[in-house]
């Protein structure tokens, strides 16, 4: 046995009994990697439908164990920030709302195309450069709610064909249900990572297959998916909750 191997066992031990807050627990890393790999099947279509399903139920259980929930405060207009930084959720969500189509949504197939449970908040940037023409700056994408950094994707490609991007998936265990960031240019959080409301978590981007294209404005995609007692993931709309959040300079 070579000192590397057993000094990596020493550091297995030490973490798996590790419960200091500012690092997550072998765990919670765990059922993060669990759901990271249960979208990555999906995608590649390596997996069933239902057993996507049963596998995603079970580690939503085991997430929420994580949690104590008893010390979530009330959800009121304090809760939320804008997840843009600077931009006024009236001057910037697509379609004034209207962009949101949950019909048909379902995270464990492929298959189903159409819709758009999620909402699309863009930026002035003509030019397509990902610079606010305002400030001349990237612009911040700040989480919406606290919670925990469950799956992050940052080597998307210029040629690549999957469609989210650089994307992030936060968990926040008070609304028990799980955000989707998509289309960023640089992702700053990780797995097993806590964030409040407000925190930076990424830079507005155009990654991701449909959003690169030149026809397409830059902006992020926000989805919110709602767990079920059961641990299933259901579309809800935030578009109220947006329009009630405080703005961040
Ligand atoms: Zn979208």
């Amino acid at each position: 046995m070579t000192i590397k191997r057993v000094t990596g066992i020493l550091l297995i031990i030490i973490t798996s009994g590790w419960t200091n807050e500012s690092l997550p627990s072998a765990k919670l890393l765990e059922y993060c990697n669990v759901f990271r790999q249960i979208q990555v099947d999906v995608r590649d279509c390596v997996i069933s439908p239902d057993s996507a399903t049963r596998a995603f139920q079970e580690n939503m259980k085991n997430l929420r164990a994580v949690f104590a929930r008893d010390s979530c405060r009330s959800i009121d207009s304090t809760y939320f920030v804008f997840p843009v930084r600077c931009y006024l959720p009236a001057e910037s969500i697509g379609g004034r709302g209207r962009g949101y189509r949950p019909d048909g949504f379902d995270l464990f197939d492929m298959e189903v195309k159409g819709s758009h449970p999620a909402h699309d908040i863009f930026i002035r940037d003509k030019d397509k450069d990902q610079i606010d023409d305002r400030t001349w700056k990237p612009v911040d994408i700040l989480a919406f709610t606290s919670g925990v950094v469950l799956a992050v994707e940052k080597d998307w490609q210029y040629d690549s064909d999957r469609r989210g991007g650089n994307w992030i998936w936060i968990y926040d265990p008070c609304l028990d249900g799980l955000f989707y960031y998509a289309h960023n240019n640089v992702v700053e959080v990780q797995p097993g990572q806590w964030v409040n409301a407000g925190d930076k978590i990424a830079e507005m981007g155009r990654s991701g297959y449909n959003a690169y294209k030149k026809r397409s404005p830059t902006h992020l995609h926000l989805m919110f998916l709602k767990l079920t007692p059961e641990g299933l993931p259901e579309p809800q709309n935030t578009y109220d909750w947006m329009m009630m959040a405080a703005v961040k300079e």
